[in-house]
């Protein structure tokens, strides 16, 4: 999609410090880290929301795996990790193209605001 900041990082039109790519998924480091490890998962084909994922949805299992590699190459796997999915305004979702959030390092508080 042409104006989606997500599908510019994917097609390498806004640089990103990427961790990890493969041919359905790509993951790099979250521009304002909540936490030491805060990384994004994205599909590469352009996805509005979990909301629209439809008939794409096997795309969320393989976020999930990256997820997973990601965080034992992070360091945070023995530890512990939260994987988010933000979907909609109400969801705090502000970047309008799937994404999970990686985040690690620190002991995360629950329930979150
Ligand atoms: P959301 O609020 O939609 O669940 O999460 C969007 C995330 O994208 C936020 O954590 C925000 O910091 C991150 N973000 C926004 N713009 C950029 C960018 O240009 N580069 C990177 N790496 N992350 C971004
Ligand atoms: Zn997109």
């Amino acid at each position: 999609m042409a104006d989606c900041l997500f599908c510019r990082i994917v097609r390498r039109e806004i640089p990103a410090q990427v961790v990890s790519e493969d041919d359905q998924c790509l993951a790099f480091r979250d521009i304002a880290p909540q936490a030491p490890t805060h990384i994004l998962v994205i599909p590469k084909a352009h996805t509005a929301s979990l909301e629209a994922v439809g008939d794409a949805a096997g795309v969320v299992g393989a976020m999930a795996r990256m997820a997973q590699q990601v965080a034992r190459a992070e360091g945070v796997a023995v530890t512990g990790y939260r994987t988010v999915i933000n979907t909609g305004s109400d969801g705090g979702q502000t970047v309008g193209h799937l994404h999970l959030h990686l985040l690690g390092g620190r002991d995360l508080t629950w329930p979150p605001g």
